[in-house]
């Protein structure tokens, strides 16, 4: 008999936890895991599901123009925000079940309650104290918002999701994805928008091109974005929340119906007991993991956001299955966090794999195939965004280094681009490739004049 409970205690229900906790059972391990909040964590229930549908929701406004481009009769249609928000709570408890049903049928024990961590091998939950071989710190993160005088007047991303009403003029802190992103759909639900980011352009670590092209393209839908402009002060007043602006130039307050703060996330580290145990963590709070996601503590690990990689959820997941793997199957398994392919789903959508042309550049000679124009299924409706593809290939061996895409569906024509990426693709096989007509990804495969990349350009913008 083991001188444990368990084999393994994962340390919360999320993305990366489950996937871990219901492999490793999987694999023949005794696995338990404790979860404070909802089954799914972050992703499920206020991140990436619920962003999507209301995402898809706020597309029906210009879907609506699109409609009668085509000649359907749409007057009198209209939104409806408790609608959206109760039918997407019940698609939300639909999932929070499955995801209860999939860790019982994997035969792992849930521990419905916050967990602390006693020693290296205990921890304490609901009342309980359990031991395991392995501890597995899968906590993710909350969003955070600076402390600035009447910050309690705003919500962040984990509120956006429940609202009672919402705010008819809205402002967004925050140039990150998930601000921007909010940014488009409050747009697109009908609300008076306004972006505002402390610095020059939104959207750090993405393409230079696709930075500006989808600044320009918020703009021209209606989105008010406010670069180099830091909220510093709210104040509740009768006309709404007043916000005062630090900006380089003298800014007046303004007014807003409701603000949200997308400025950041910080892991949930605090009060988990990592210090007892002696488990390193960075300033912010972050559990540092070597390649094969182990902490400096050799029988305590940690994947997902908690240690600030790549915080996606399919990533969080693949560190999950990495590890079951080499705790409980033999195979000694490091996770691939190469040529990770990801999108903004902003208004229109961003998705990238691989090397933004300013980083490709830094490593040495590289070509740009670029094609720009209007997608077929936007010209009856008389919608002007524009669809960049971008193709960034290294001028020696002609590998394509880089896709970039912003428009419609972005995501959906770089996920089969990403396969090509991590295959080590040329353009010649690009080039090879027939494309399927008509339609805007067959734009990918018939780009033919590249331009020698003219970098330096701003890189850190
Ligand atoms: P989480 O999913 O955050 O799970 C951690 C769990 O641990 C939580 O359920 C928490 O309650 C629990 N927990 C914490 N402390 C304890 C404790 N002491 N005891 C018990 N339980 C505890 N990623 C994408 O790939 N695509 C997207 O489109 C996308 N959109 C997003 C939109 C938003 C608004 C946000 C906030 C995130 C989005 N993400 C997206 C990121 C994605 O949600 C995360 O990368 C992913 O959820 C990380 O998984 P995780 O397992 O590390 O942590």
């Amino acid at each position: 008999m083991s001188e444990f409970d368990y084999d393994l205690f994962v340390i919360g229900a999320g993305s990366g936890g489950v996937r871990a906790a219901r492999m490793s059972a999987g694999y023949g391990a005794k696995v338990a895991i404790a979860e404070e909040r909802h089954l799914g964590g972050t992703c499920v229930n206020v991140g990436c599901v619920p962003k999507k549908l209301f995402s898809y929701a706020s597309h029906v406004h210009e879907d609506l123009e699109i409609a009668r481009g085509f000649g359907w009769q749409v007057d009198g249609a209209r939104f409806d925000w408790a609608t959206l928000r109760d039918n997407k709570n019940r698609e939300i408890e639909r999932l929070n079940g499955i995801y209860g049903r999939l860790l019982e049928q994997a035969g792992v024990t849930l521990y419905d309650g916050r967990a602390t961590i006693i020693d290296r091998h205990t921890v304490e939950v609901a009342g309980e104290r359990v031991t395991a071989r392995y501890l597995l710190i899968a906590v993710g993160g909350r969003p955070f918002v600076p402390d600035i005088p009447g910050c309690e007047l705003g919500f962040n991303s984990d509120d956006a999701f429940y609202l009672d009403e919402l705010p008819q003029r809205v402002l967004v802190v925050g140039g990150g994805y998930i601000g921007v992103e909010f940014a488009g759909i409050f747009h697109g639900f009908g609300l008076e928008t306004t972006l505002s980011y402390r610095r020059e352009l939104f959207l750090r670590g993405f393409d230079h091109d696709l930075r500006t092209a989808l600044a320009q393209e918020m703009r021209a839908k209606g989105v008010e974005i406010l670069f180099e402009t830091d909220v510093c002060g709210m104040r509740e007043t009768d006309e709404g929340i007043e916000c005062e602006f630090a900006t380089s130039e003298l800014m007046a307050p303004r007014v807003f119906d409701g603000v949200m703060f997308a400025t950041g996330r910080l892991a949930n580290t605090a009060g988990l007991g990592l210090e007892a145990v002696g488990v390193e963590m960075d300033a912010l709070g972050n559990v540092p993991v070597d390649a094969y996601s182990r902490t400096n503590i050799d029988n305590v690990f940690a994947i997902g956001d908690v240690t600030n990689r790549i915080n996606l959820t399919p990533v969080a997941i693949h560190e999950g299955m990495c590890l079951a793997a080499t705790l409980f199957d033999g195979e000694v398994t490091a996770p691939d966090h190469d040529n990770v392919a990801s999108a903004v789903f902003s208004h229109p959508e961003i998705a990238t794999v691989g090397l933004t042309e300013e980083a490709a550049r830094e490593r040495g000679e590289v070509t740009i195939f670029e094609s720009r124009f209007r997608p077929m299924k936007l010209t009856l409706g008389g919608i002007e965004e524009k669809t960049l593809m971008k193709l960034v290939v290294d001028a020696g061996s002609d590998r394509i280094l880089g896709v970039h895409v912003i428009g419609r569906d972005a995501a959906e024509i770089v996920q089969g681009a990403a396969i090509a990426v991590k295959m080590g693709a040329t353009k010649a096989d690009f080039d090879r490739t027939m494309g399927i007509h008509p339609t805007a990804g067959e734009e990918l495969v018939t780009m033919r004049d590249g331009r020698v990349s003219e970098l330096p350009r701003p890189r850190d913008l």
